[in-house]
């Protein structure tokens, strides 16, 4: 029944599937007694997925036509104004810059792909990446290429990177590269300043080159990942974009604001071109309006109200804190048996997830279950929800899992 170039389209959903068998554990066996580490959601010590609790008093509160009213396609412009305002807080470089408010950080790499890479063509990603970005590429008909993220000594690969994108630009004209950063799904990492240099060093080559090159910079976790000025430091990089290099900032209510479910996000565009700006202010429009037409009203005023009244900004952050420091002790202490037990893990900075690299993940993730512990695998090895394992769950984890990772 489907047209031709849908048929035996299927979503390989594993989060979903595994979370739900977690689920089954749980009401069999008691939630105490199963460890979920599939969910990508923070929860307290609880178990239970959180709130912020300002976020839950403000949203609560807004009067119903907030909830009901449409919005314009490009979103709410005080909203437009407040997002570049958290995305950038005080390291906006200076570009011109739009805002369009998507369907969360998925819609906005919906609208970078599909507008800005070329049809069968390339967009380039790392082999240690959010596995919906092969589908959001395939969806429009786009492919993905991958680079190696890491050296052996856990930093960024920065040569495999360069290589990657030149030799992609020997046959494509155009090249559309995401980088998740800070705070990495699903591995915690981070590119340093000096990573950062040396992308738009390679960028900026190419672009001189007449090559047309299009960054985005999925922010999703950026929220917990540090301090908000620090962590932010590499956007300063980006005021010396040629015409031809675009930056499009991937950004997402869902964690910063446990929003997940909401559905708001952006995507931001910087160039040095206002010409690209009006253009990509144009396509955004467009592509919202024909796929989700405009977004949850009432997240976007909820968003614009804490960023114009400095209080409540900084009733927001550090509430933020409070889980961040939740979930970086988590971290520390499953790291720590992680060393002891001799568990190999891929470099942690911070963030929601932490991976373990294995060659036969599935296999692993398989044999977990059977000691009621549910992970998830992601390509190179395992992924684990630190954001939502509570410190009761956590002594002896690790070394079940090196147990597990290592039996014959
Ligand atoms: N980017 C990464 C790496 C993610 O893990 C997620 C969510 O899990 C997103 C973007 C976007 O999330 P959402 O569409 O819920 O805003």
């Amino acid at each position: 029944m489907a047209a031709a170039d849908r048929e035996g389209k299927k979503l390989q959903d594993v989060v979903f599937s595994i979370g739900m068998a977690a689920q089954q554990a749980a009401a069999q066996y008691g939630a105490d007694r199963v460890v979920n580490a599939t969910v990508g959601c923070y929860a307290g010590e609880d178990g239970k997925i959180a709130c912020l609790p300002l976020v839950e008093k403000l949203y609560r509160a807004l009067p119903i036509r907030d909830f009901v009213a449409y919005a314009p396609p490009l979103g709410l412009d005080s909203y437009g104004r407040a997002v570049q305002e958290e995305v950038f807080a005080d390291r906006r470089p200076d570009l011109y810059c739009e805002t369009v408010a998507t369907a969360g950080g998925t819609g906005a790499l919906h609208i970078a792909v599909a507008n800005y890479a070329e049809r069968g063509e390339r967009v380039l990603v790392a082999d240690w990446r959010w596995a919906v970005y092969d589908s959001v590429c395939e969806e429009v008909g786009r492919k993905v290429r991958t680079f190696t993220l890491l050296r052996e000594d856990g930093t960024f690969h920065q040569e495999a990177f360069a290589e990657a994108v030149h030799e992609l630009l020997q046959t494509q004209d155009s090249l559309v590269i995401i980088l998740n950063t800070p705070a990495h799904n699903p591995t915690g990492f981070a590119l340093t300043y000096d990573d950062w240099r040396a992308v738009m060093d390679v960028c900026g080559e190419e672009e001189k080159k007449g090559k047309r090159l299009s960054l985005v910079v999925d922010i999703a976790y950026i929220a917990y990942s540090g301090e908000p000025h620090e962590v932010r430091r590499f956007m300063e990089l980006f005021k010396g974009a040629g015409e031809h290099l675009l930056i499009m900032i991937a950004f997402s209510m869902s964690k910063g604001y446990t929003l997940y479910g909401q559905r708001t996000g952006a995507l931001v565009g910087l160039s040095s071109s206002r010409a690209v700006i009006d253009e990509f202010r144009e396509l955004g429009k467009y592509s919202a309006r024909t796929a989700w037409s405009n977004v949850n009203r009432a997240a976007m005023t909820l968003l614009t109200n804490i960023r114009r009244d400095k209080t409540l900004t900084a009733e927001l952050e550090a509430e933020r804190r409070a889980f961040f420091d939740t979930i970086m002790r988590r971290a520390a202490m499953f790291t720590k048996e992680a060393r002891a037990t001799g568990l190999p893990m891929i470099p942690y900075t911070a963030g929601f997830f932490i991976s373990l690299p294995h060659a036969a993940p599935m296999q692993v993730c398989r044999r977990l279950q059977a000691r009621r512990i549910f992970a998830l695998p992601v390509h190179g090895g395992i992924r684990l929800g630190i954001c939502s394992i509570p410190e009761r769950q956590l002594p002896g984890l690790a070394a079940a899992i090196q147990a597990t990772a290592t039996e014959d």
